[in-house]
């Protein structure tokens, strides 16, 4: 795969998406962490869910969620 799957911008070559939604992955990775930590335990796919639905969520980030979320992205 040569291009984001979710622009089609071009990709370095171990990255999964561009440099924009790599860095939102990267960002949502950290945060989960985070979550993680601070709730004992943590879903992935229920931390998606209540990313996608806080306020402030970057566009970037919603966008790399809703591509997990088709299952293009393991
Ligand atoms: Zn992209």
């Amino acid at each position: 795969m040569t291009s984001c799957i979710i622009c089609g911008r071009p990709i370095q070559e171990e990255h999964r998406f561009c440099r924009y939604h790599q860095n939102a992955y990267e960002e949502l990775r950290k945060m989960f962490d985070r979550w993680e930590k601070a709730y004992g335990s943590m879903q992935w796919h229920d931390y998606l869910e209540g990313v996608l639905k806080a306020e402030g969520t970057g566009i970037w980030v919603a966008e790399v969620i809703e591509a997990i979320k088709k299952e293009y992205v393991p």
